[in-house]
């Protein structure tokens, strides 16, 4: 490039562009009207890749996990234009999400989220032992019928509120399989409880599937595995009367 030539083409700004100057740009692409705030973009330690937009009268801050501070210059802008179109209820172009989550979904970002996770992330695990049941019992239980008593024991724990929506999960940062307080009660049948367990310990026996910019949670084989549980019809009803 000649020395005097003046630098264009998108391509050629993206990579010039401070974080600031991109989410000044793709505010003025969603609203071209509109005179853009001060803005002002801050990279935090948060636990995971979450970030957060807000608008106020002093103007537009802008606060990015720091996992995404060597973020290369379109992953940024792609987030920008996820943050601001969730700010602006507009629709987020297919590119922009994808190019986003094909990033995060890198496996050398995977591992980073994952480091994150156990540094910062405070994980409230309870012990196995509920008002009415024991899970570390139910684990062992279940660990012999469908494992031959192989798998290794995570940390089990109930969570603190009795949820509804998260009925059971399993936390592969802090290797803990944490299950609803709803089940620790008699007015449940066990085998709802049960079979929660057995969904958890499905997740450690098979780990999520990666690829692209897609991640599946429930392969194939995790489906054809989960239907050797033979009171799979029971305890779905079950867990639809919660
Ligand atoms: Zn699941």
């Amino acid at each position: 490039m000649a020395q005097n030539q003046p630098v264009s083409g998108l391509q050629t700004t993206l990579f010039f562009e401070t974080a600031a100057e991109i989410y000044i740009r793709v505010f003025r692409d969603l609203k071209p009207r509109t005179k853009p705030p001060e803005v002002q973009v801050e990279f935090c330690p948060f636990a995971n890749a979450d970030s957060f937009i807000r608008l106020t009268d002093a103007g537009m801050r802008v606060r990015i996990a720091d996992l995404l501070e060597g973020a290369p210059a379109p992953v940024m802008e792609a987030l920008a234009y996820i943050l601001l179109g969730k700010l602006f209820r507009r629709p987020v172009p297919r590119l922009y999400a994808h190019r986003y989550r094909l990033y995060l979904n890198r496996r050398d970002m995977r591992r980073q989220m994952h480091l994150i996770r156990q540094i910062r992330g405070r994980k409230f695990v309870s012990g196995p032992s509920g008002t009415h049941h024991n899970l570390e019992e139910v684990f062992e239980e279940l660990n012999a019928r469908f494992f031959d008593g192989l798998m290794a024991r995570p940390l089990l724990g109930w969570s603190r509120s009795a949820s509804r929506s998260m009925l059971g999960h399993f936390d592969p940062s802090h290797n803990a399989i944490i299950i609803s307080r709803i089940f620790d009660s008699p007015k449940v049948p066990r085998v709802g409880l049960e079979y929660v367990v057995f969904h958890e310990m499905l997740h450690l026996r098979y780990p999520v599937d990666h690829a692209g910019a897609r991640r599946r949670v429930h392969t194939r084989e995790f489906r054809a595995a989960e239907k050797a549980f033979p009171e799979l019809p029971q305890a779905k009803e079950i867990l639809k009367r919660l």
